[in-house]
């Protein structure tokens, strides 16, 4: 019988975040798979465990999939761990779980520590929708249109990004964004220097450009405010009726389908069409 592959969680700082589950499933697991198997070994010699650990990260993941994928199939259940946070989410583990589904291999995801998360549960800004971004490119072009594809984007936004590369990104993103956007940069999560700066782009480039970033940042920019819609003129649901019912609709059609197109009142537009027929 085939085993299964599990995703474990582990603190993003507070050694104090590894869920109860995600001990036992390190513990129960045959082989643990790990981004870094140094940093990975801190922890379980922390939590008084000794696994077997092998390696899987972005440079060996596709030989090393496969490998695993095999072990998993022979009847061995793997757990996947990266240096911190929730594996797959912007660390190695998107690929081996596609790998195991195509396997016909379960897949189990513990629940626990992941800062894009955390960091968007106290920023205090809008969190009914957002959208992960990650981290930006380095490479020129493709940053630049990442940006351009946000311009519009309403729903609250996070990124991640490494503190040398932080103040590049904040201009980059008031540049694109303007500098008056809301911005809630929260650092070093779970740790203790833990820091929450809510203020806007503009003033956030100002900071850091007086005080470099010390630390792991994660960056929830507020959406962008709703465009407002130009409401129809009168004129324009006049025409519009004027054409449909030339098209053959009957007046009655003619207005519901005008109404609905210009997101008027049925009854609004009835008095303005009969105001033009007059
Ligand atoms: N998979 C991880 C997770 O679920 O959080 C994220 C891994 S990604 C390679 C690392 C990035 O996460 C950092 O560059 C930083 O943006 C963010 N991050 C990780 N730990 C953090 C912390 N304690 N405080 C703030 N940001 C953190």
């Amino acid at each position: 019988m085939a085993g299964m592959l599990y995703l474990v969680p582990t603190p993003i700082g507070n050694l104090g975040d590894i869920s109860i589950r995600a001990r036992e499933t390190l513990e129960q697991a045959d082989f643990i798979a790990a981004e870094d198997t140094r940093v990975s070994l801190k922890l379980l010699n922390h939590l008084g465990l000794k696994k077997s650990l092998v390696s899987y990260y972005e440079h060996n993941k596709a030989f090393k999939g496969d490998k695993i994928v095999e072990r998993i199939l022979a009847g061995e259940t793997c757990a996947l761990v990266s240096d911190a946070g929730s594996p797959a989410i912007s660390d190695p583990g998107e690929d081996l779980v596609r790998q195991c589904a195509a396997a016909g291999i379960v897949v189990c995801a513990i629940p626990g520590p992941c800062a894009a998360i955390t960091a968007l549960s106290i920023s205090g800004q809008a969190t009914g929708r957002f959208c992960f971004e990650g981290f930006l490119s380095t490479a020129k072009k493709s940053r630049r249109e990442h940006l351009e594809s946000l311009v519009k984007e309403q729903r609250t936004m996070i990124f991640y990004e490494a503190p040398h590369k932080l103040l590049a990104t904040l201009e980059d993103l008031a540049e694109a964004f303007g500098p008056d956007r809301p911005i809630s940069l929260c650092r070093e999560l779970t740790k203790l220097h833990e820091e929450v700066v809510r203020t806007t782009l503009g003033e956030a480039v100002e900071k850091y450009t007086e005080n470099p970033p010390k630390g792991e940042f994660v960056l929830i920019v507020a959406g962008a405010p709703a465009e407002e819609k130009e409401a129809a003129s009168d004129t324009d649901a006049a025409a519009r009726v004027q054409a449909l019912m030339a098209q053959g609709l009957s007046r009655k059609d003619a207005v519901k389908q005008t109404a609905k197109e210009l997101d008027l009142p049925k009854n609004v537009v009835y008095d303005i069409a009969l105001k033009d027929e007059a």
